[in-house]
């Protein structure tokens, strides 16, 4: 059956009630926030990229325990700084096995007014360490299942689902497994519509390889965020990867950056390609490790938004940065090239 048809008739089988099971369709054009469903239209200025709490730099952990009262008195203030300054909604990186608490992010969500989004998928990057064993051992379509049980059924009995696939992958060329939760990833990304934001950093070899494999299994690059490409060394390779319709996500914003951020968003507008760009600063407010200290998440709109305005940005580009990329990146949607 052509695959519009089979959409079609998806959908008047959903109307009908039809489906037993929930239909993984059922949630495009809607974003999904820890509180469900929401209108793109709502999710107002939104950081793409930040860590509300992790555990990175300790053993993988699922779940992590955290001691909530603890953490919701720790993160609750930097959600209320933020939502002063205008944001309504937090994309939340931290991935299972990485410190991810679905029920910790609602209740910071219900006591902030904050729409916050969680993820399902494995962090494969800091060579392999946050990545399950049972991960190694599955097939594609193993892993892939585990992860659409979370989007359809809620994350470990919670009922709150995911809002994006989180996935990370080692410098290039990948490796196997980090193939393999590409794959999973675009795989589940064709049954659900949720956007694959994946920890790739400065690795333009790892990135072209993700392309092709999300290519070879029908998936449109505008379904993949090119996460931390601040990092790469030149602007080239991120002005080609947009220009192929992948998201660009400068989301290690800090102060001292200011010259480089001016810099790439000075020639992704150059370029005609702003509408392709995120912006966030990957701040984490309760890290685990002991020794690191928390990196709230504001410089974007004390330091950076004043400084673009500065050098000649209008207030609709900034706009176009911080609250309609965001909602066109995490628009539950299937993005295929067939
Ligand atoms: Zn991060």
């Amino acid at each position: 059956m052509h695959r519009r048809a089979f959409l079609t008739t998806a959908a008047t089988l959903a109307a009908a009630g039809c489906f037993t099971r929930p239909n993984p369709l059922a949630e495009s054009g809607r974003i999904m926030t820890v509180r469900g469903p929401i209108d793109p239209a709502v999710m107002g200025r939104t950081l793409t990229h930040e860590h509300l709490f992790s555990i990175f730099g300790l053993d993988p952990a699922e779940p992590f325990r955290y001691d909530r009262p603890v953490v919701r008195d720790a993160v609750l203030p930097h959600l209320q700084a933020v939502h002063a300054l205008g944001v309504h909604t937090i994309v939340d990186a931290t991935a299972a096995y990485f410190g991810r608490d679905a029920v910790l992010l609602k209740q910071l969500s219900e006591a902030s007014g904050l729409h916050l989004i969680t993820n399902t998928g494995y962090y494969g990057a800091a060579n392999d360490r946050y990545v399950p064993g049972h991960a190694f051992e599955d097939s594609i379509d193993g892993l892939a299942a585990r992860w659409m049980r979370e989007w359809t059924s809620g994350i470990a009995g919670t009922g709150i689902r995911p809002g994006f696939i989180k996935l990370g992958v080692d410098r290039g060329p990948l490796s196997a497994i980090d193939r393999k939760l590409v794959q999973a990833g675009a795989r589940v990304h064709r049954r659900t519509g949720l956007t694959l934001a994946v920890h790739t950093g400065d690795s333009v070899e790892a990135a072209r390889q993700q392309l092709d494999l999300l290519r070879s299994e029908g998936v449109d690059a505008s379904a993949w965020i090119w996460v931390h490409a601040h990092s790469v060394a030149t602007t080239d390779p991120l002005l080609e990867a947009a220009d192929a319709g992948a998201w660009i996500s400068l989301d290690g914003y800090r102060p001292d950056r200011t010259p480089l951020f001016l810099e790439r968003l000075g020639a992704f507008r150059a370029a005609g390609l702003l509408g392709r760009v995120l912006l966030s600063h990957d701040g984490n407010t309760y890290p685990r490790n002991g020794s690191a200290e928390p990196r709230p998440f504001t410089a974007l709109f004390t330091d950076l938004l004043p400084a673009l305005l500065e050098h000649g940005f209008a207030p609709a580009e900034i706009d176009r940065l911080t609250i309609e990329n965001p909602a066109r990146a995490f628009t539950v949607q299937v993005r295929t090239t067939d």
